[in-house]
């Protein structure tokens, strides 16, 4: 099947997790999340999932290095994927450059005050009965059929360590400074891949659209 490498950039609550696993169904995509690659490290109690856990819980960002490293290893085996959650900072984007090329840059755009209110209503899957369930919910926008479980797969729902209003603060703080503006900067610039800012306060389903619009051209 044709090269299709897509990246997702956008702060905590932007969406990204919700289209993207959507759009890996649809196009056959890879979709590779840091953030569950690494919470995965922290729930088995491996080494790297040890050093990070703390880090992770306090809302703050894990090394480049280690990131890097995680990611690198997926990027090598498939020509078809989509990036979530990385790269971001700058350091990440330049390693990634080096390490492969992306078709489409989407950059999901929403007003902090609409991702705080995200944010702290969001449930996650504990994908206790099926480890790739990607079920994700909202205690108002989005409730689950029955309190606590999951729609997809029966498994207990959880409230991230991460999604306290603290926490939230702190991460859609350093977003701008550390991720959005040198992103936004560094792919604009960008040669080998189109790069596409959308509204991401729109409904799920209108941000999918506009999102498969843009790829009307990639071979499905
Ligand atoms: P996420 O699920 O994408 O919100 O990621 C959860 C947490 O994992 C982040 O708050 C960071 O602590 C860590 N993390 C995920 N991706 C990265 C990355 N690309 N660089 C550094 N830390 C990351």
């Amino acid at each position: 099947m044709e090269n299709l490498r897509i990246l997702f950039i956008g702060p905590a609550g932007a969406g990204k997790g919700t289209q993207a696993a959507k759009l890996a169904e649809e196009f056959k995509l890879e979709h590779i999340s840091t953030g569950d690659l690494i919470r995965n490290e922290i729930k088995s109690e491996s080494a790297l999932g040890r050093e990070v856990k703390a880090i992770v819980e306090r809302g703050e960002l894990v090394s480049d290095d280690i990131v890097n490293e995680i990611v690198k290893d997926k990027l090598q085996t498939t020509n078809r994927f989509l990036l979530d959650g990385y790269p971001r900072t700058l350091e990440q984007a330049k390693f990634l450059a080096e390490v492969s090329p992306l078709d489409y840059i989407f950059a999901l755009n929403v007003r902090k005050e609409i991702l705080v209110e995200r944010l702290s209503g969001r449930r996650m899957c504990s994908k206790t009965q099926d480890p790739n369930c990607k079920g994700m919910f909202h205690i108002l926008f989005t409730p689950p059929k029955i309190e606590g479980q999951c729609d997809l797969c029966g498994s207990e729902l959880y409230q991230r360590k991460d999604d306290n209003p603290e926490i939230i603060e702190k991460r859609l703080n350093s977003y701008e400074t550390e991720t959005g503006l040198p992103l936004t900067e560094f792919y604009n610039k960008y040669k080998s891949g189109k790069f596409i800012e959308l509204d991401a306060e729109l409904s799920p389903d209108e941000v999918y659209k506009n999102i498969t619009q843009s790829l009307a051209q990639a071979v499905v």
